[in-house]
């Protein structure tokens, strides 16, 4: 396992299109298990493939329930409205209002290749949009309706 290095902002690679996965092998797992360091090691609830430089359908996500890695994520059903702020590891210093579906369904495959559907709500909700997102090179920014500037000297 090994921290692989955040993408950020002015990268074009984030505004890339990533690829779907076709066959889950040992690196596709490696790379799964570092995504999930490097998103604990800079203290993020979810990373996309392209944050760290690869252009696949990965994503892995930790709201504080413990961590799903997600293969080829679909959102297939959404509902409802929230609007919530968001940042994101590779636009480090900003904040902002997004508006997002207050539920969606996701279809995904599992780090075994099995297909799973998970559901969420509020924060998990959130998550998961923000790094599908990513993978159709979407970056929260895009759709901010609203910048939120904090103080700049707290911690
Ligand atoms: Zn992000």
């Amino acid at each position: 396992m090994a921290i692989r290095q955040i993408r950020y902002s002015d990268d074009p690679i984030l505004r890339k299109i990533s690829r779907e996965v076709t066959k889950i092998d040992e690196r596709t797992k490696i790379l799964l298990d570092d995504m999930v360091d490097t998103m604990y090691e800079y203290d993020g609830v979810g990373l996309a493939g392209p944050q760290v430089g690869v252009l696949r359908r990965i994503v892995v996500i930790d709201i504080g329930e413990g961590v799903i890695k997600l293969v080829n994520p679909e959102i297939i059903e959404s509902e409802g409205e929230k609007i919530d702020i968001e940042g994101c590891l590779s636009v480090p210093n900003r904040i902002g209002k997004v508006k997002r579906p207050e539920r969606v369904k996701v279809k995904y495959l599992d780090e075994n290749g099995e297909e799973k559907v998970i559901e969420g709500t509020g924060l998990l909700a959130k998550a998961l949009c923000h790094e599908i997102d990513h993978l159709h090179g979407i970056l929260f920014i895009d759709n901010m309706i609203e910048e939120v500037f904090t103080e700049e000297d707290e911690e």
